[in-house]
This record gives structure tokens, sequence and C-alpha cells, in this order.
């Protein structure tokens, strides 16, 4: 224990982490029931009952309202295409401008370029990493539309001020949930906070269905047309008879289905969310009270009124405190803690910083989408987007982990703790 494993020395522990697996027998028996029925999807893409999809679609979706208390639920095969569709249904057109958080998920920004509009990117706050509402105003212009605000890590954006600033505007808010299904802002669930919410159940989220996505709205116009776009709109229109050419707009259609399968899954899944998210505060609560004793270590702040549902623990490095780079000594940390099961195999759940800022994507840096399109419709150069905050988080003071997943014992994590406490301790061994 007293030789650092980076320089030669035993590790705190070798034995991997426990997986996180949400998979049980009631997943099992709704994915047998489905396949037993011989109906995989129902769907059809013309005006017709099966329009909105089959009954463990429609179960799901229903059962999302009622969990969520918001008015429509509307799944689809991934939360990228429901931030494609939410863009589209909002009615943005070529050019227009939306704001967007360099700190996040590609297809968080990536949505706004589907629909010809300009991703714009603001500073993100330090406490909580989502969009600062003060470089939103300063990067509002005449194009802008709307803002695509996320939910990242699990804690909720400012959201009393971000829908003032809206209604100052006269912008549409799309609220990207994807980190942080299950836990409230004052009274409401985190997602419907906004004109359209976002949820994944992609494998990495708190729950999942494989693959899957969930759009929320309280607008019966926005549902309408969030269901057209992900079925082949175009193909319903007539049929369906459409009042004014307006109606058009956007409503080119894509497949964004859920099947059969994902939906039942995804029904037992939702189940399980409330007792996995108590089971992640209270992980959390351990490793804040232990990593808190470590001088170079902050704390994740939690914003007033609001919980946090821990997609991941970020925690905030002091270079000062320590005297040496972040990457150095969290080099060190992996270096004395084992893999995870499942999920990672290979991997310790333990990183610099998040993903790298957006806006230093190839994509934007060369602005080349759909070839020149649709950044030829702008003279923004992302060669010249600052965001200060962002890129210190990155480079020199945000960690993040996932050693709270349900399945962590305290003794887990009590390991956890120990190697980042045996690298505070043996800091001034590690090469400066
Ligand atoms: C995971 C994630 C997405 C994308 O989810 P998919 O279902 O994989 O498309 C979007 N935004 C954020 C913030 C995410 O974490």
């Amino acid at each position: 224990m007293n030789i650092l494993a980076i320089n030669g020395g035993e590790k705190v522990r070798t034995k991997p982490f426990p997986a996180y697996n949400t998979i049980g027998k009631e997943e099992e028996e709704a994915t047998l029931r489905v396949l037993r029925s011989g109906k995989l999807s129902t769907y059809l893409g013309t005006w017709h009952d099966d329009f909105y999809g089959g009954t463990e679609v429609q179960a799901l979706e229903r059962e999302w309202e009622l969990f969520f208390g918001v008015k429509h639920a509307i799944s689809v095969n991934s939360a990228t295409s429901g931030l494609y569709a939410a863009v589209g249904a909002l009615g943005i057109q070529a050019g227009d401008e939306i704001i967007v958080s360099p700190y996040t998920m590609s297809a968080s920004a990536t949505a706004a370029l589907i629909y010809g509009a300009i991703a714009i990117f603001a500073d993100i706050e330090e406490d909580y990493y989502c969009l600062d509402i003060e470089d939103i105003e300063r990067k509002i212009t005449s194009k802008t539309k709307a803002i695509i605000i996320v939910d990242i890590f699990g804690g909720v954006h400012d959201n009393k001020r971000l829908l003032a600033l809206a209604e100052k505007y006269n912008l549409k808010i799309i609220e990207d949930s994807a980190q942080a299904p299950g836990v409230k802002y004052e009274d409401k669930y985190i997602g419907t906070l906004c004109d359209i919410g976002i949820y994944s159940l992609n494998y990495h989220k708190h729950i999942h269905s494989g693959e899957g996505g969930i759009i929320v709205t309280n607008d019966d116009e926005l549902a309408h047309k969030l269901r057209l776009i992900r079925n082949h709109g175009e193909a319903v229109l007539g049929a369906k008879g459409f009042t004014c050419k307006e109606e058009l707009n956007n409503m080119v259609g894509f497949n964004y289905r859920m099947t059969e399968i994902e939906a039942a899954i995804a029904r037992e899944q939702l189940k399980k969310l409330p007792a996995l998210i108590k089971q992640r505060l209270k992980n959390v609560a351990y490793l804040n009270e232990k990593l808190s004793q470590i001088p170079c270590l902050k704390i994740p702040k939690i914003r007033e009124n609001s919980q946090h549902a821990f997609y991941v623990h970020p925690l905030q490095f002091d270079e000062n405190i320590a005297k040496v780079h972040r990457d150095t000594f969290i080099d060190a940390v992996k270096k004395e803690l084992p893999r995870t099961l499942l999920r990672e195999e290979s991997e310790v759940l333990l990183s610099y910083g998040y993903a790298k800022p957006l806006y230093m994507l190839p994509m934007y840096q060369e602005r080349i989408a759909f070839g020149e399109y649709p950044f030829n419709l702008s003279d923004v150069d992302y060669k010249n987007v600052k965001c200060p905050v962002v890129e210190d988080m990155h480079y020199n003071r945000l960690v993040t982990h996932e050693f709270m997943r349900p399945g962590m014992l305290e003794s887990d994590m009590d390991d956890v703790v120990k190697a980042f406490k045996k690298v505070w301790e043996h800091r001034d061994e590690l090469e400066h």
C-alpha cells in the first residue's frame, strides 16, 4: 500500500467491480410475451389504426405519461431521433440559429443541423455544467429560434431563468433529459419543464431497452407533429386531411419507430426506475461524505429545489491544492482500481472531464456537414468560439466517474475512496 501502483506498487484492488445490470426475469417474460405473439411491430406508415404503433408501444407511452405527469409521451428508436423530431416539430428552418451546449453528447447539438439550422454554442455554468443563461443571452441574434438545453450528468438546468429568457425573446426550448430521468425540479419531473423533452433508453442510461427514446410534451399540436415525423408523415397528411399549407413544413417523415420488444422491456424498466434512482442517491451520499475529506476534491452542488439523477458523479479537482495536474492525479487513481464487469469490461469508470467541447469537432471547425450545408448559410466561425468555462472544466478541473451505480456495495466504494486517498497522500511521488 505504500508505493503507488503507477510507480510499480500494488493496486488497491484487482477484483473487478460488480456489473450494473438492470435486466432480469421481468424483462425476460416481457420479451417472451411479445415473441410468442408474433407481433414484433405493428406500425404502418399509412393512415390506419396502426399508425401510432402496437399494443406494447402504446402501453409504454401511456405509462410514461402517467409516471412523468405529462400529456403526451411519444416513443422513438433513440433519443437522437427524438431530438431530430423535436427540431422538426418546432418548425425550425434552414438558416435559423439554435443555441446549444458544447458539453454534451454530440446529438444534442447536431439536431440543429438536420433541418439546416446553425448550432451556436454558449458556455456552461461552473457549478452545474448546464448552459449558462447569461451567455445564452449574449449569443441570441435575430435568427435565434430555439435553445436545446441539456440536464447534463442528471442535474437540472436553471429553469426559472431559462423560461423567462425564452419568453423575452420568443424562443422555443427542447430539454435533453437523456441523463436525468425520474427526478424532480420543484414539483415537476426534469424533462417536462420546457416545450419538448427527450429521454434515452440506450444501454448506458439509467434504464434501457437496448436502444430507444421517449419524447414528451404538453402541447397537442407539437405531439401531433412529432408523431407524424416519427412515421412517414408525408405519406399520411393527405389522408388525414390537412387544413393549411403551414402544416406541411418539416413533415418529411422518418422511420423512428420503436419495436414491440423494446417497448415491452422499457415498460418493465420504468417500474424499476424509482428504486434505481434511490440506490444511486444513496451511493452518491456515501461517496460524497468520504471523498469530501480529500482536500483537492470538491463534491457536486445540487441546484436549489431540485433533485439529481447522477448519471455520472461529477467532482471538481483543485490543482492549486494538489500541486499536480488533474490528469496526473487521475492517471494514478485509475492505476489503483480495477475494471467494471459487463458494460465496460475493459475500463476503469473514471475520466478526466467528459466529452470534448463539441465546437472542437472537425465537423464544426471545418464547417462541413452535408457538404458545406448548412454552414454556408451562416458566417459563424467555430475556430473563434470562446467558452472558457467548458474548456477549463474539460482540460483541467472536472473529474467524472460511475462508481455510484446500483450494484456497487459500500465495500466496493470504500476501495474507490482508498485509491483516491492513497494518491492524495503520495501525490509528491507523482511526476510533475
Ligand atoms: C445518451 C444521450 C443522448 C442520445 O441518446 P441515444 O438514445 O443514444 O440516441 C442524447 N443526449 C444526451 C445528453 C445523452 O446522454
